[in-house]
């Protein structure tokens, strides 16, 4: 995984700085949706002199490259992940649990960009709600 981003990088003609190695391999290495400063955290103890500035102007490169992914849960903060391939998300308000979805709906319009002439050429899906864990908790989902 680690070295397929890695990979990635090299093809697209950036050369590969220790920093940019040391935040990509906090994301290979997780399969979690991390906010910069959660990147900025983690990487510190591979790469000390990182600062938050850094980090962040590094993974919007990285994410404009689409060698990794970035994502907007709707709450002002941007989520950067090793998966750069297209796919779609559950955010849990509650607890922060991400779940990716690779079951694409944009084909389920298709009849309707078609009716409108519209020729879609990029879509965003973000579902937000609660877990099951959440609506346990909630009392929302049976009674313990
Ligand atoms: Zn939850
Ligand atoms: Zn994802
Ligand atoms: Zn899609």
């Amino acid at each position: 995984m680690s070295k397929h981003l890695k990979q990635r990088f090299r093809e697209r003609g950036y050369r590969l700085t220790r920093q940019r190695e040391a935040i990509l391999e906090v994301l290979a290495t997780t399969g979690e949706h991390l906010t910069a400063e959660e990147v900025h955290q983690r990487v510190q103890s591979i790469c000390p002199e990182l600062n938050l500035a850094t980090v962040y102007r590094n993974l919007n490169l990285l994410a404009e490259q689409k060698i990794i992914g970035k994502v907007d849960f709707g709450d002002g903060r941007s989520r950067f992940e090793a998966r750069s391939e297209h796919h779609h998300h559950l955010y849990c308000l509650k607890c922060g649990r991400v779940v990716d979805l690779f079951f694409c709906p944009v084909h389920l319009y298709e009849s309707i960009f078609q009716t409108y002439r519209f020729r879609v050429t990029a879509h965003q899906f973000e579902a937000y709600g609660y877990c099951m864990g959440c609506e346990l908790l909630n009392g929302k989902v049976g009674k313990p």
